[in-house]
């Protein structure tokens, strides 16, 4: 059904999102077997809330994380996201002391999909931004991370898993477009910047969906 996705024999799980906004069969207590067999893990942070008047998220959004950047190892993103991070464990922390966010999901490089925050609630991860002339975007999105850099390109793992978890939100919430937070928070934000090949992950998309992204991000 979908070129380059995550379907076919093997040990991959094809995501899918229960009522409760939780991926099924992620597991808050599964250890961690990082560069095996792609995972769904839980992971949950206490960085969010109720959406406003419990609305039905129709914008995905997508980021890029490391700590410190360019660094893909360990769990430092994920202990920042559940506010765990030790700070004094490197100098590039002191920069992001005292934050509290997180977003919905993140990718590892091995293509690994971590949970912080369930889908109908509201993730911390957009800060300023504004859409279609809308504020407050994560009032209304679901964020997602993928592990990387503007600069280096992601994984083929990495696609592959966001195309499965992208059909996942989808058959779950009625999304209608997918934004950069550079797109969203233009001069503030630059990810997932021009590492991410959006044709790449474009062709997935419905043909009912919309977007205003730029592939020219500077003419935003
Ligand atoms: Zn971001």
């Amino acid at each position: 059904m979908k070129a380059g996705g995550a379907s076919g024999p093997g040990p991959r799980r094809t995501p899918a999102i229960g009522p409760d906004g939780w991926l099924i069969g992620s597991a808050e207590d599964a250890p961690s077997t990082q560069g095996t067999v792609p995972e769904i893990l839980r992971r949950p942070s206490p960085n969010h809330d109720q959406r406003p008047g419990d609305e039905e998220p129709y914008l995905l959004v997508i980021h890029n994380i490391s700590l410190p950047p360019g660094v893909f190892t360990g769990d430092a993103v994920i202990d920042f996201f559940q506010n765990r991070l030790d700070i004094a464990s490197h100098p590039w922390f002191e920069n992001i002391r005292d934050m509290r966010v997180s977003a919905h999901f993140l990718i590892r490089r091995d293509g690994t999909i971590v949970q912080f925050v369930p889908t109908i609630l509201r993730a911390w991860h957009a800060g300023v931004s504004s859409f279609e002339g809308r504020e407050r975007c994560n009032d209304f999105s679901i964020g997602i991370e993928l592990e990387g850099t503007d600069t280096l390109a992601y994984t083929d793992a990495q696609y592959a898993r966001l195309d499965a978890l992208a059909a996942a939100i989808r058959a779950r919430h009625p999304i209608r477009a997918v934004q950069g937070h550079e797109h969203i928070a233009p001069g503030r934000k630059t990810d997932p910047g021009p590492s991410f090949d959006w044709g790449r992950f474009e062709h997935t998309r419905g043909d009912h969906e919309t977007t205003h992204h730029r592939h020219h991000p500077g003419r935003r």
